[in-house]
């Protein structure tokens, strides 16, 4: 994961597809898997970091969060599917605020993901 090479834009759609896909495969990971990417990555991140110029590791910086919200909304997307086809009942109200539960797999007062094991 090169989220801070500067070389590492997009120039055509099929690299715009494949980083896609990987992004997709990010997505999929359990929360094991991704802390230890998320490691190698930061740790290979910082490395290329520290070559850039400061414009550089502003306009990085900011893009890299960008991806991040990207990727932990995409996670999010993808557990609610799993659970949807995986039928799991969810509870009616919600365990940490009490809100009426209108059907989805994420509070929609609070967001807190319903526990369903
Ligand atoms: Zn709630």
């Amino acid at each position: 994961m090169g989220l801070f090479d500067k070389d590492n834009e997009p120039k055509s759609r099929e690299e715009l597809e494949a980083q896609l896909a990987k992004a997709k495969a990010f997505a999929a990971l359990t929360p094991e898997e991704m802390a230890k990417k998320m490691e190698e990555a930061q740790k290979a991140a910082q490395e290329a970091f520290d070559k850039l110029t400061p414009e550089e590791q502003a306009r990085a910086k900011a893009e890299a969060e960008r991806l991040m919200r990207e990727s932990e909304q995409e996670r999010k997307a993808l557990l609610e599917e799993a659970q949807k086809l995986s039928g799991i009942k969810t509870p009616r109200f919600c365990p940490y605020c009490g809100t009426e539960n209108t059907g989805g797999n994420f509070c929609p007062n609070c967001g807190a993901p319903y526990k369903t094991n």
